[in-house]
């Protein structure tokens, strides 16, 4: 076993606390990291939260930048010393329809990192390298975390959209997710719209490259009034109003891509989806290329997230801050060792 300084979940629902936590040597297929930054995700709140836990205690953060220490037996392709990136899917069956067609966050076997197994919000991780992926040296570690899981999903939410060049995009959220999606839908050359509550948030948006932005309230109706219309709506957040706006939102034939998580029920008016043919899909990280092509795009300075960086001893005052919505961009921690 080897000793830690990492975010733990002592119970189910109970609280965050950063303490030393003995974590095992890497098995098969495992390597032992030395974490450099990981981020803290709306889902760690979700998992702080629920009533039944896989594990416990159990270290979070899904969203990790590190260095390999050591290997565990049956590595290959992997050495000391090189960097990756390291996010929610731990490992999968490999064999399952899912994971032989590129879909592999569908794995009904898979394991997560943060969940079903110690996460990366921590000195030191043992995880799989199943789903790693290479970071280069010269991408700041702070930054890069939050695409392992807000860049991935951000991106893969835009490609889902299935837009091209020229067409308009509502993004409903513009927290960690959207102020990413603001970036990536601009670079594939969509004509953007951001909306949210808070103004600072919608401000980001507008130097990222948002075309309008618009409070969250009758979003729905003034785009339809605006516009006749957009193409697609992405939501970024888990409020159920944003739902509700974001379908209103919608242009005969549009699509509607639902991606933050939250218990909320949202009504589905069936006269408007079959009259107006719209699409609606549930999204979910993203396939492997696509979390390599966050990182290419990062390399040429395109889904730049904004962080707050912190010590990780103060994870549970900023989960507190995450809670309250009060954090603009990222806030990622950034390991002192
Ligand atoms: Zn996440
Ligand atoms: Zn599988």
């Amino acid at each position: 076993m080897l000793p830690t300084l990492a975010a733990v979940l002592r119970a189910p629902c109970g609280p965050v606390s950063v303490e030393t936590i003995s974590i095992p040597e890497p098995g098969r297929g495992e390597v032992l990291l030395r974490i450099e930054a990981c981020g803290l995700c709306h889902a760690d709140l979700l998992v702080a939260g629920m009533q039944k836990l896989p594990m416990a205690p159990l270290v979070l953060g899904h969203e990790g930048i590190g260095r390999i220490e050591a290997l565990g037996p049956g590595v290959d392709g992997w050495r000391a010393g090189d960097r990756v990136g390291l996010t929610f899917l731990a490992a999968t069956c490999g064999q399952c329809e899912y994971c032989r067609t590129g879909r592999e966050r569908f794995c009904p076997w898979q394991s997560n990192m943060g969940f079903s197994r110690h996460g990366l919000m921590a000195e030191r991780a043992v995880a799989p390298v199943q789903y790693m992926v290479r970071v280069p040296d010269e991408l700041p570690a702070a930054e890069m975390a939050p695409l392992c899981c807000a860049g991935w999903s951000a991106w893969s939410a835009i490609c889902e959209t299935g837009l091209e060049a020229g067409q308009r995009v509502a993004l409903f959220g513009m927290g960690g997710l959207g102020h990413l999606a603001v970036q990536y839908a601009r670079e594939r050359g969509l004509r953007v719209v951001a909306i949210d509550v808070s103004e600072s948030k919608l401000r980001l948006a507008r130097r990222l490259g948002a075309e309008l932005t618009l409070p969250a309230e009758d979003a729905g109706r003034t785009l339809l009034k605006q516009f006749g219309g957009v193409d697609a709506a992405v939501v970024l957040t888990s409020s159920a109003d944003a739902i509700r706006e974001s379908f209103r939102a919608l242009k005969r034939g549009g699509t509607l891509v639902l991606t933050g998580l939250s218990n909320a029920r949202p009504e589905l008016p069936l006269f408007e989806t079959i009259l107006k043919g719209i699409t609606v899909r549930g999204h979910y990280l993203g396939t492997h290329e696509q979390l390599e092509q966050v990182f290419q795009l990062a390399a040429r300075g395109i889904g730049r997230p904004q962080v707050e960086t912190y010590p990780l001893s103060e994870t549970p005052r900023m989960m507190e801050r995450l809670r309250r919505g009060e954090l603009v961009g990222r806030a990622v921690a950034v390991m002192e060792t």
